[in-house]
């Protein structure tokens, strides 16, 4: 049994890797201020004696004896929400970084970083490989996540490189499954919501912008196996489901598997939202032995499903 903390542990990510860290048979220790995350994302969880959730913001420093592994996934993911206040994300994800590498520095514990897609920015290169270092807008609205996310990457390394601290650098690719909050903002919670309830659906920019979806069962599978690797195996390492496809050909299925009523309405594409995304998992498939096996259709399911248990009344939501 280890002990695992695991930092974002009530987020959408998060708690569905608290449950299989769980499963597994280890203690894990939760680490949220719950500003996106939710006490609901991880309620099955506290029956058990090996769970324990601590409210705690990570830009504080987080001291214990022991712990055999970090997950440092705390950091507001869905552009709405880490827009809403640009400088606490970017503390968030370059303190939070800190604070958590000085933990893993004296407890001697590995540490994972969940780094994203965005440090690719706006790529000209496609399919993404991790030797890309990428397009990024340094003082755009999105800067505050992107170059947030690139600068904890750089202390990932810089505390291998000079500490000796065992570190895990994965690249999420756009993740969608139970447990995203219904207020999330991100493109598959919006749409599927807006099909069970008839609402318009909302494109920005022509829908011709592609994104690559993966299903957070296989991620979260790729990230115990990064964790798994041998300690000189730092990454960075892509995670995400490689087949790609249009805004407008996501809606398309998600009317389809819901029987929508609803039209869609079109407005501005946001300031240096990316064109086209799709990951190179050619590293992942050869160090981890791993490939995302769940399609789109299938965890389109799961999630309408999911979010047929919300009352979506104006009074409710
Ligand atoms: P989420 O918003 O559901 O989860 C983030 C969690 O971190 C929440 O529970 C939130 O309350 C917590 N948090 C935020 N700021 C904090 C702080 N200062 N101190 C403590 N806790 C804090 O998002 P998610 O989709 O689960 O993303 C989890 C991680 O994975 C993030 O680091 C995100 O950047 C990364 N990621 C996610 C995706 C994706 O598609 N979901 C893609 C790339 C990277
Ligand atoms: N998007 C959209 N309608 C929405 C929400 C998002 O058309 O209601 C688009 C968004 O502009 C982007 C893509 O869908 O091109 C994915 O957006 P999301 O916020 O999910 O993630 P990210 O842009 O960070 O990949």
């Amino acid at each position: 049994m280890k002990n695992i903390l695991v930092s974002g542990g009530a987020g959408f990510i998060g708690s569905h890797l608290c449950k299989r860290l769980i499963e597994d048979g280890h203690h894990v220790i939760c680490l949220d201020n719950l500003s996106t995350g939710s006490k609901d994302n991880i309620a099955s969880l506290n029956t058990s004696p090996r769970f324990e959730f601590v409210q705690h913001d990570v830009e504080i420093p987080y001291i214990l004896k022991e712990v055999d592994e970090i997950y440092n996934l705390a950091c507001p993911a869905s552009p709405v929400h880490y827009q809403s206040d640009a400088v606490k994300t970017i503390r968030t994800s370059v303190l939070g970084a800190i604070n958590m590498l000085e933990l893993a520095k004296l407890t001697k514990a590995k540490i994972l970083q969940a780094s994203t897609s965005e440090v690719y920015g706006d790529p000209m290169v496609h399919p993404q490989v991790e030797n890309y270092w990428g397009n990024v807008n340094p003082v755009g609205i999105r800067s505050c996540y992107d170059e947030g996310k690139r600068c904890a990457e750089t202390l990932f390394m810089d505390y291998h490189r000079q500490y000796g601290v065992r570190v895990k650098i994965v690249r999420i690719f756009n993740t969608y499954g139970p447990n995203m909050q219904p207020n999330d903002g991100r493109v598959i919670s919006n749409l599927v919501i807006q099909a069970l309830t008839d609402q318009d659906i909302t494109i920005y920019g022509s829908g011709k912008q592609t994104r690559s979806f993966q299903y957070i069962d296989d991620l979260v599978e790729g990230m115990i196996r990064m964790m798994d690797t041998e300690n000189d195996f730092t990454g960075p390492l892509n995670l995400g489901n490689p087949h790609e496809f249009s805004i407008l050909e996501l809606a398309k299925k998600v009317i389809e598997q819901t029987g929508s009523q609803s039209r869609l309405v079109f407005s501005p594409l946001p300031q240096d939202d990316p064109r086209q995304r799709k990951p190179d998992i050619e590293l992942a498939q050869s160090k981890l032995h791993w490939q995302p096996v769940v399609k789109l259709d299938e965890g389109l399911k799961h999630v309408i499903e999911y979010f047929k248990k919300y009352c979506f009344c104006p009074e409710c939501f």
